[in-house]
């Protein structure tokens, strides 16, 4: 989760599900974006979900990874417009209707803020944990604090805080430069007595990679970025088991 947009939490969240199947986990993930669904264009997938039986939709699967999103279901701008009781209803549909096969963790990417969308998932999924996505300048954690609020308010654990976009390293003078701050997310963390994750930095490999439907960490899982987002994972992982 994050509390605001644009700060690469679904980047984060298609990087992590791929970072738990490197560590030989069997991962799903589920597009929760109802507002902006991201995973098809991240996971470079296209086509339509099969149903199995009566109601159910299998999952598409692309780098080891299950991926159900409802930018499979619907025409991508129409659930722009969609009202709280329409949002339930299809957060509720992807959670109790998808065929995922034999998952070890399924990642949940959700929209931004603290909607009808995040307290559905929170009051119907038996959730593990939210982790919290945040750049590390004041504004962004400003959002994030109101996200971790309320999953302390409806009792979801609190995994951790990912501080991403944490600095740029220049590739033509190879000078580090924190450009949206650093730090502020790790900090948050303490102060609020919850784990701090780890941090990715802001690089245009894993803008690109992104973009172009080929995930850094399924298409470079050797890359100094790829071995960031496998090593937090790997820190998730071993909170909730
Ligand atoms: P959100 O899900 O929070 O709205 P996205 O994951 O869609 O954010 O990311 C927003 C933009 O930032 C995308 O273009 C993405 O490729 C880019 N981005 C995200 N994380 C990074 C990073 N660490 N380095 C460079 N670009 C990033």
């Amino acid at each position: 989760a994050s509390g605001k947009g644009g700060v690469g939490k679904s980047t984060t969240s298609c990087n992590l599900a791929l970072g738990f199947a490197a560590l030989g986990l069997k991962a799903g993930i589920l597009d929760a974006d109802i507002y902006g669904p991201s995973l098809p264009k991240l996971f470079g997938l296209r086509g339509k979900p099969r149903q199995v039986g009566p109601r159910m939709l299998e999952p598409l699967e692309r780098f080891g990874v299950q991926v159900m999103s409802i930018g499979f279901v619907v025409e991508e701008d129409s659930a722009m417009i969609w009202r709280g009781a329409m949002v339930i209803s299809a957060i509720t549909q992807l959670l109790r209707e998808v065929a995922w096969k034999d998952l070890d963790i399924l990642v949940v990417d959700l929209p931004p803020g603290t909607g009808d969308a995040q307290l559905t998932m929170a009051q119907q999924a038996p959730l593990a944990g939210a982790v919290i996505v945040s750049t590390p300048q004041d504004i962004a954690l400003i959002d994030a604090r109101r996200g971790i609020a309320m999953f302390e308010k409806v009792n979801i654990p609190l995994l951790g805080l990912i501080e991403n976009m944490s600095s740029f390293c220049c590739p033509a003078c190879q000078n580090v430069t924190p450009i949206f701050g650093h730090g502020g997310a790790r900090q948050e963390a303490e102060t609020r007595g919850i784990p701090y994750l780890g941090e990715v930095p802001l690089d245009m490999k894993i803008r690109q990679t992104s973009d172009d439907g080929r995930p850094i960490v399924a298409t470079e899982p050797d890359s100094i970025h790829a071995r960031h987002y496998i090593e937090i994972a790997r820190n998730i992982w071993a909170t909730i088991v």
